[in-house]
């Protein structure tokens, strides 16, 4: 199939007055054809500043970009591309210290800072060890008669394309490389499962340094000829608004505690206002909401629907390899606590963490296998790590446990590392004990970790922000209340009430930082 920079010539061809973005920030729409302007001017701005001539001289050079979630982000990712490099977005919330983590693994050629960033360049030469070059960028506006470039680019789809800096939960993150052709196969098995369409709008709100925002946001988006209206960030205020404006979007995704502030903010600022009515039903005249990247808490999926009549449709997916596991487009397909099912092209299999055996049964817990065209091609510069994440049969290893059920539905039961628990011989399911209890309406949040134990191996501890207006349970009360919901060498024997957990920018928690917080002597 095309590749997605190639798509949006097609889209531009067939409909020269087709929306690509529309950038609310900016406040201007922009066609397909635009884009394609501009990306060529700064493709020939990127290779003039790098003192190279042709597409093929870019090769595979890492160009790192800082720029805010919106129109110049899609001209500076669409340039790259049409010039042959790999595209490295930083992530625009990071510190500097971060930042020049990032720099310094992915060792780019060239930084592209957007005004917004331009005060951090200082500190970003300093900190450079390399010779990197820097350049800032002129933000575009729209152009009421654009031409459609004429060059079109000629090299491999197997060049690559994009690295994608893993979340950083488990260790340092890794810079994910994949090709064109991997990530246009990542973007087309969520086409083909989700049917997007050009009829489609999406209100995208993610952060654009990671899989979620890049690929189900914009990639897949502009594959299929949709239009993406992009926010510079998530502000639940604006997102009503916008459901509320006539049904002018089709689709909306997010991560699960973008969710939970849309609940929340429903709660104390619409419900039982004149708003009401009109939020609702913009809400629940949109085609398709989808969560993912952390596990969805049943009690969200349930006060999203009760509030908006939409049931959630909640994926699986990692930067390594794009989207996974889906559940269906019909809404009895979207089963409570589950991810669903393969997506198409995507072959995934259940393996047994000591011994590597296939496992064939239901409701049994194993390590999810991955292996398609989605799958990533390496970790950037760490070929030990690469081959140490895939089995000697091909299949890459996520990490994760899942269990199946009988329709061969999957259920996430969280990271072998961090998230399945043994205790006194038990396995548990952090994930799983964490769902409990946000079923109570007294905890706003909670992260379940397990902490070293000489007695019990490890220790289920749970750290909880109690929801204001709602009594604090002390240990032996949330106990008691626990003991009636779940089996009892589950239930948390350590708390610690907060008020707040920290999340990274996409809304995870890092379970290591908050051991080493909160029980520095039980890591
Ligand atoms: P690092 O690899 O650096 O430790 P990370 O794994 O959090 O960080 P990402 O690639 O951003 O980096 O996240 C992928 C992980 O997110 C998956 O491996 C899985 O653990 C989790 N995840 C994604 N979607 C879901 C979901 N629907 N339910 C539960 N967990 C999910
Ligand atoms: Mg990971």
């Amino acid at each position: 199939s095309l590749p997605i920079f190639l798509a949006a010539q097609q889209h531009a061809q067939s409909d020269p007055s087709k929306h690509a973005v529309v950038d609310a920030t900016k406040q201007q729409s922009f066609t397909y054809t635009q884009l394609l302007e501009d990306a060529a001017g700064l493709r020939k701005q990127i290779l003039e500043t790098l003192a190279l001539s042709a597409p093929e001289d870019l090769d595979e050079r890492r160009i790192a970009f800082l720029i805010p979630n919106g129109y110049d982000y899609v001209v500076t990712q669409w340039a790259i591309w049409a010039a042959g490099g790999i595209a490295v977005p930083l992530c625009t919330s990071h510190p500097v210290k971060e930042l020049l983590y990032t720099v310094g693994d992915a060792d780019p050629s060239l930084i592209i800072l957007h005004p917004a960033f331009e005060k951090l360049g200082p500190a970003l030469r300093d900190g450079c060890t390399t010779d990197i070059q820097f350049m800032g960028l002129n933000p575009f506006s729209s152009n009421p008669a654009p031409s459609l470039p004429s060059f079109t680019p000629a090299f491999p789809l197997s060049r690559r394309a994009l690295m994608i800096y893993t979340s950083g939960t488990t260790g340092n993150p890794k810079g994910g490389v994949s090709t064109h052709e991997i990530v246009t196969f990542q973007a087309s098995c969520l086409v083909k499962a989700w049917e997007y369409s050009p009829s489609d709008r999406l209100i995208h709100v993610l952060p654009l340094h990671h899989i979620h925002g890049i690929i189900n946001g914009l990639a897949a988006s502009f594959l299929s000829g949709a239009t993406v209206e992009m926010h510079a960030k998530f502000d639940p205020k604006i997102i009503w608004g916008r459901w509320q404006d006539c049904g002018s979007s089709t689709l909306f995704m997010a991560v699960p505690t973008i969710y939970s502030r849309l609940n929340d903010y429903f709660e104390t600022h619409i419900r039982g206002t004149d708003q009401e009515q009109a939020a609702r039903e913009g809400a629940k005249a949109l085609r398709l909401v989808v969560s993912g990247s952390a596990a969805l808490p049943t009690p969200v999926k349930a006060k999203f629907a009760e509030i908006t009549g939409q049931v959630l449709l909640e994926r699986y997916g990692m930067t390594e390899i794009g989207m996974a596991l889906s559940c269906g487009l019909e809404v009895e397909k979207r089963v409570d606590g589950s991810v669903g099912w393969p997506l198409p092209g995507v072959q995934v299999r259940l393996t047994e963490k000591e011994t590597g055996r296939i496992i064939e049964e239901t409701d049994q817990d194993g390590m999810i296998e991955i292996k398609g065209g989605n799958v990533f091609l390496e970790y950037w510069r760490k070929p030990e790590a690469t081959a140490a994440e895939f089995t000697a049969d091909g299949w890459f290893k996520t990490g994760d446990v899942a269990k199946r059920d009988s329709t061969g539905a999957y259920f996430i039961q969280g990271r072998a590392s961090v998230d399945l628990i043994k205790s006194g011989g038990y396995k548990i399911s952090a994930l799983e004990v964490e769902r409990k209890m946000l079923e109570l309406k007294a905890i706003q949040e909670v992260a379940v970790v397990g902490l070293k134990s000489e007695e019990w191996g490890q220790q289920v501890a749970a750290v909880v922000k109690y929801r204001e207006g709602h009594d604090p349970l002390d240990l032996p009360a949330l106990r008691a209340v626990l003991k009636t919901e779940m089996a009892p060498y589950k239930v948390p024997t350590v708390l610690k009430v907060v008020d707040g957990i920290e999340r990274n920018a996409m809304g995870k928690v890092n379970k290591k930082v908050i051991i080493q917080k909160y029980w520095p002597d039980r890591v």
